[in-house]
């Protein structure tokens, strides 16, 4: 601010200062001319130099070499040569010219020069060497650059409390736990028990870990400090460790306390490895910064460290040494049964029609967390107040639903030939889903254009799946083919509409070889590099491996979408009369749902599995379970 102002001021002074006639210089000779002619109303002089105004102004080329670009001039001024010896005087004073009626404009005396060019420079180091001041003085201004800017919460402001967290339940008991040590240390110490100093939340976004934090600091009755890591850096350096130090001693200061690091990745992550320009040494002594702090801790203090990340994989190791983070409670995305309770959380604030079954919409909605189930509700509301609905009902869910996952509807005109290609490609993707033994089961077909896609086919589980059979994952191959397989063998003939599908395939194959050891030819070894490799060592690619096993891999993925191709066109072939079928509904309806889509394929629909839910599978970048081909 008073950097602005300073400088607005500053314009403005030199423009006041600097408010000088603009002058044409012209050669004398144009001025005598017009002397005599009578056009010159008034003229100053000093020395030979001549300053004055036309009484008309006059069109004057100032370069020769551009004729066509004149001025129109009226101020002037020009030299009188020394040799001159015309009696200019005697002309000017016939014609009744003013002569000195001002003085000639003089040059800036030296110090507005000085003003002008030091000034805006001195008054900033001025201003600086004052905030500094100010700062070290402790004023604020920006002096509160070290501190940390903590939101510390009060019993007062908080709304959050455990009954706004569902679906999380073991991890919501072992929080609870935890805020039971702080209120009742005793409780603990007298059997020898040391209370954790740390508890690091880890889980893929949106599950809820930020919202479970803030339910503690709701239930906590402690002094609750919340931060987030990517607050501690900033543009200054060294203000990192100075603003975790000012944090813990304020907690220390109000203990029984919790604080609170969201986002622990941004600074925790590994040390060495990677090493971004710059930002790279602050986050490290912002790290060393916290361990020190934890490291400080004797246990009596009453203050307990919870930290959040998305990327537990990526933290240094030092963290996660005991004594410091020492619980960690993993925030998995929610099963069947906790995305219903999670839908009830949010759709407490909505009216909900009669009909409504949170539990049905839970099993349509595989794989989403928290945040997504919110934002469904939040879109299920639209869609009802869209159409003038009293009350959600659960087609606006599904609707809701279907514009998330597939996007939204596009209008484009499209020819009848253009539309059947669609409809082939997309029966394609449909009748070998529901072909297959063990795929998930076909929910929707459509040919609507949305987003990018002229069509999609959208599959998912009957439950939840957390592992991947080698039979499923060819499956999955199989069914991607698909629309290619249809077109080649109706068309004889490819479009480029495959392309998102052919990129899933050739992901799905090259994990099967190089991560999931599903090719006999290589055997079950870890080429490809995993998440966790990528981000230690960026740039490592396929580092530790032979360009022989390499090409083997290349070898290998394309034999295994060569296979699945030659089945899909094989199937498709022999169940012709059923895709079109297919394809004669698709062209009519435009979208059939999955009794539809059934029927009008002759494909019987196969009795739901028995589900199982198995215990979490630690793949970390499994296949999406709502994905939708297109
Ligand atoms: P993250 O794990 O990425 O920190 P958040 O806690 O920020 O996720 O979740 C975002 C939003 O999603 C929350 O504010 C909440 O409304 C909703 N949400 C996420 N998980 C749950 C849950 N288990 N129960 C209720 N709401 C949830
Ligand atoms: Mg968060
Ligand atoms: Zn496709």
């Amino acid at each position: 601010m008073f950097l602005a102002l300073a400088l607005v001021a500053n314009f403005m002074l030199a423009k006041a200062f600097t408010d000088e006639t603009e002058r044409t210089r012209v050669p004398y000779t144009l001025f005598r001319e017009q002397a005599q002619a009578d056009n010159v109303e008034e003229i100053s002089s000093k020395g030979e130099t001549i300053q004055g105004k036309f009484r008309d102004p006059i069109v004057y080329a100032e370069d020769a070499n551009q004729p066509t670009e004149t001025t129109e001039v009226v101020d002037f001024k020009t030299e009188r040569p020394s040799f001159a010896d015309d009696n200019i005087f005697a002309v000017l004073d016939r014609n009744d010219v003013r002569v000195n009626a001002r003085p000639t404009d003089e040059a800036r005396p030296i110090w507005q020069t000085l003003l002008f060019s030091f000034g805006p420079t001195l008054l900033f180091i001025f201003l600086l060497f004052s905030i500094m001041g100010r700062a070290s003085r402790g004023l604020g201004g920006l002096g509160g650059i070290g501190k940390s800017k903590a939101v510390r919460y009060e019993a007062s402001n908080i709304r959050t409390t455990f009954a706004d967290v569902a679906g999380i339940d073991d991890v919501e008991g072992e929080l609870v736990e935890v805020v039971d040590f702080l209120k009742n240390p005793d409780r603990y110490r007298r059997l020898g028990a040391t209370i954790p100093k740390g508890v690091l939340l880890s889980g893929p976004p949106g599950t809820g870990k930020t919202l479970l934090a803030r339910a503690v600091a709701g239930e906590a009755d402690v002094p609750f400090f919340s931060m987030s890591a990517s607050e501690f850096i900033e543009m200054i350096v060294g203000v990192g460790a100075s603003r975790v130090r000012d944090l813990f001693q304020q907690a220390k200061a109000a203990a029984p306390a919790i604080i609170f690091i969201d986002e622990l990745d941004a600074i925790g992550r590994s040390r060495g490895g990677s090493s971004s320009l710059g930002g790279h040494d602050e986050r490290e002594q912002t790290l060393n910064q916290i361990l020190t702090e934890m490291d400080g801790f004797t246990g009596s203090e009453g203050v307990i460290v919870l930290a959040a990340t998305n990327r537990p994989e990526i933290l240094d190791a030092a963290l996660l040494r005991p004594g410091r983070f020492d619980r960690r409670l993993v925030v998995s995305p929610p099963d069947q049964n906790g995305r219903s309770k999670i839908l009830a959380v949010h759709s407490r604030g909505v009216p909900l029609a009669e009909e409504v079954d949170l539990n049905q919409i839970a099993s349509i909605t595989p794989g989403m967390v928290g945040a997504d189930l919110k934002n469904l509700v939040n879109e299920a509301a639209l869609m009802a107040a869209r159409h003038n609905h009293d009350a959600i009902l659960t087609a606006d869910f599904t609707e809701a639903l279907e514009k998330i996952i597939l996007g939204t509807e596009r209008q484009i005109m499209q020819t009848r030939e253009e539309r059947e290609r669609t409809a082939y490609h997309e029966s394609g993707h449909a009748l070998l889903g529901m072909l297959q033994p063990g795929a998930d089961p076909v929910r929707k077909i459509s040919i609507v254009p949305r987003g990018m896609a002229l069509g999609v086919t959208f599959q998912s589980p009957e439950s939840d799946r957390y592992a991947y059979d080698t039979s499923y994952l060819k499956g999955r191959i199989i069914g991607l083919l698909g629309g290619r397989a249809a077109e080649k063998l109706v068309y004889g003939d490819v479009t480029t509409g495959a392309e998102s599908d052919l990129e899933q395939v050739t992901r799905i194959a090259r994990q099967m070889v190089g991560r999931w050891g599903m090719s006999e030819a290589i055997g079950p070894v870890s080429i490809l590099p995993g998440p966790r490799d990528e981000v230690l060592f960026p740039g490592i690619g396929e580092g530790g491996v032979s360009a022989h096993t390499r090409e083997l891999l290349d070898r290998e993925v394309r034999r295994i979408i060569d296979e699945c191709y030659l089945e899909a066109m094989a199937m498709l072939e022999e169940h012709r009369d059923q895709l079109d079928a297919l394809v004669a509904a698709l062209l009519e309806r435009e979208t059939l749902d999955e009794i539809d889509a059934y029927h009008a394929a002759g494909v019987e629909r196969r009795p739901p599995a028995v589900s199982l839910e198995s215990p979490p599978a630690v793949s970390l970048e499994k296949p999406a379970a709502v994905s939708p081909i297109i």
